[in-house]
């Protein structure tokens, strides 16, 4: 706008320079024609002042169409023109100044002035249309600016406004993605997924801090969470392991007071049958679930004979030999599991793949076996050496009472029965044969000459000879016979014989066996040994009592004796 004034104003200024140099042109031309028509000077009197008005405004003119090649050399040619004129007019005034009017008046009425008034103002509009045209020009052009610049403007808003939205999109979207992270992050972490975490690189500062913030909290709750659980966990074990020691000490509780009983009970034990049947009652409640049997030692046999047993064990073996046990052999507990990979004892059966054996002793000596099937779990471990140390007490207790029992029905040289227990044993048979109607025999047997053993070999030979004969007659009798030595060199043998030949049969047996003997002792040949031996055969009603019998059987070995000893009388 500025610019189009500019060259309005430009215009404006050339049109007023031309109007008025031609105006001054035209004012001086009639001056001078004034001049000449009046002869009268006066009217070019103001001649010199229009000539200068109009040089200066030649300057001017020349300024202000200086960018303008074409409208400068019209200038240029302008002011030869206009000078030209000038020059003519002035001519025509000094003509007229000197007088001389007619060849001015000639002159003028020749038309050049007129003529070259003519081209100057042709001149002119040239100059002033050509200006206008520029001044079209440059409006037009300023116009096509505008609307260029106004294109521009419209552009460049919208480009504006697309640039402030499409920054505004990005901003909402930095802004919606990294929050959209932690809320899912913080969701996600709600829902109890701890290891949730924002990635921390969110290409923003604000959100990386905020990511990280939100990540450090995340990791000290996750901590706090897991250390919590952590002693939740110890909690619940520590409850568990309570209840457990409880439970364990309540079964402990109820265990030891059943060892109690047992114990109590296995003092009372009178027998072996008593004791196994205390023991088979107990075990299974102490230690349940698991076969097991009680072994005792025979010191005769050197064997481990079973005395008990419990759940379904029938069919291991009913002795065992010390050797075939590790427990024993080593005198400590002996265990084999599927896993332990150990020796296993011979005396196991094949499929019993996990077993226990105790060894029971007593002063270092074994006086059992206490063998388990199944693994003997830890809590059971303090139970089962319970047990053990009462079995074990239990079957030296046993031992003892059989011992010191043997040593009250037993002669210790011998170790036959004595005359006491064949006395108590006689009242037995008598009632047995009296409830069932059995028989039995007595045999008093006394060896002959027997004094002169000792006299002519000593008393410890006659000892030698006593162990000798009673061994023979144990051999020539059957185990569940009973034969006792009646004291010095006589012997009682109660025999549960169907009948009196048998009897007799069995005796002459012995005294046949005895011919044989060879006796020797500190190096000597002792002398042949004989005995003679009275019988009485016990029938329903024959003899009243034990001593009857006796009686008749010692009355018969008198007779034995008198008719020459070495032989065999029956009591009649
Ligand atoms: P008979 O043929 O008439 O029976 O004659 P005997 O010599 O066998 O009988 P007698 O009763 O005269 O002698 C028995 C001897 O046995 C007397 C006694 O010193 C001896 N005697 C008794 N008990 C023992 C003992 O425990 N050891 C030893 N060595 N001798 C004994
Ligand atoms: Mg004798
Ligand atoms: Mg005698």
């Amino acid at each position: 706008m500025t610019a189009s004034f500019e060259w309005n104003s430009r215009k404006q200024k050339i049109t007023e320079i031309m109007s008025e140099t031609l105006s001054d042109l035209r004012e001086a031309q009639s001056e001078e024609r004034g001049y000449l028509l009046t002869r009268n000077a006066s009217f070019a009197e103001n001649f010199d002042n229009l000539i200068n008005g109009i040089t200066s405004r030649e300057t001017l003119l020349e300024q202000l169409v200086r960018d303008n090649p074409l409208q400068y050399k019209r200038s240029m040619a302008l002011q030869v023109a206009v000078s030209q004129r000038i020059l003519t007019i002035k001519q025509l005034i000094d003509l007229a100044r000197e007088g001389r009017f007619d060849e001015a008046r000639t002159e003028v009425l020749s038309g050049r002035g007129r003529v070259d008034m003519g081209l100057l103002v042709q001149q002119i509009n040239e100059i002033q249309e050509t200006e206008h045209e520029l001044l079209l020009e440059r409006i037009a052009t300023l116009k096509a600016h505008a609307a260029w610049n106004q294109q521009l403007v419209i552009g460049g808003t919208l480009i504006i406004i697309l640039l402030v939205g499409g920054l505004l999109l990005l901003v909402m979207r930095g802004i919606r993605n990294p929050i959209r992270m932690i809320l899912l992050a913080m969701s996600d972490f709600g829902n109890g997924d701890l290891k949730v975490r924002v990635n921390g690189l969110m290409g923003c500062t604000e959100f990386d801090m905020l990511a990280h913030g939100y990540n450090t909290m995340a990791d000290r709750l996750e901590d706090a969470v897991e250390a919590q659980e952590a002693s939740d966990r110890k909690l619940v074990a520590a409850n568990a392991e309570l209840t457990h020691n409880s439970n364990v000490l309540k079964n402990r509780g109820q265990s030891l007071e059943l060892l109690g009983e047992m114990a109590h009970r296995l003092q009372a034990a009178r027998t072996e049958q008593e004791l196994s049947a205390i023991v088979c009652a107990f075990v299974p409640r102490v230690i349940p679930g698991m076969n097991g049997a009680l072994y005792a030692h025979n010191n005769a046999r050197n064997l481990l004979l079973r005395i008990a047993h419990w759940g379904n064990i029938s069919d291991e073996h009913e002795s065992l030999t010390p050797d075939s046990c590790w427990a024993l052999r080593l005198g400590q507990s002996h265990s084999v599991s599927p896993h332990s990979n150990d020796v296993v004892c011979s005396h196991v059966k094949k499929d019993v793949t996990a077993y226990h054996c105790e060894p029971l002793l007593a002063s270092g000596e074994v006086v059992g076996l206490f063998y388990l099937q199944g693994i003997v779990a830890e809590d059971n471990r303090f139970l089962l050496s319970a047990l053990i140390e009462n079995i074990a007490s239990a079957l030296v207790n046993q031992k003892l009472q059989r011992d010191l029992r043997e040593q009250t029905i037993r002669d210790p040289l011998t170790g036959l029965y004595n005359r006491r227990y064949m006395e108590e044993m006689l009242g037995f048979e008598i009632a047995r044969s009296r409830r069932e109607n059995t028989t039995f025999g007595i045999i008093i047997g006394d060896i002959d000459h027997f004094k002169k053993v000792n006299d002519d070999f000593g008393h410890d030979a006659g000892d030698v000879v006593l162990c000798s004969v009673a061994a023979e007659i144990q051999n020539s009798f059957r185990s569940n016979d009973i034969v006792c030595r009646l004291g010095g060199e006589e012997f009682l043998i109660i025999s549960a014989v169907d009948s009196l030949d048998t009897l007799v049969m069995h005796t002459e047996r012995l005294r046949t066996a005895l011919a044989t003997l060879e006796l020797h002792h500190g190096g000597k040949k002792l002398r042949q040994i004989t005995m003679s031996f009275g019988i009485a055969f016990w029938r329903k009603s024959t003899f009243t009592n034990g001593a009857a019998i006796i009686k008749a059987a010692d009355e018969a070995l008198y007779r034995a004796k008198s008719e020459g000893r070495d032989r065999i009388i029956v009591a009649t």
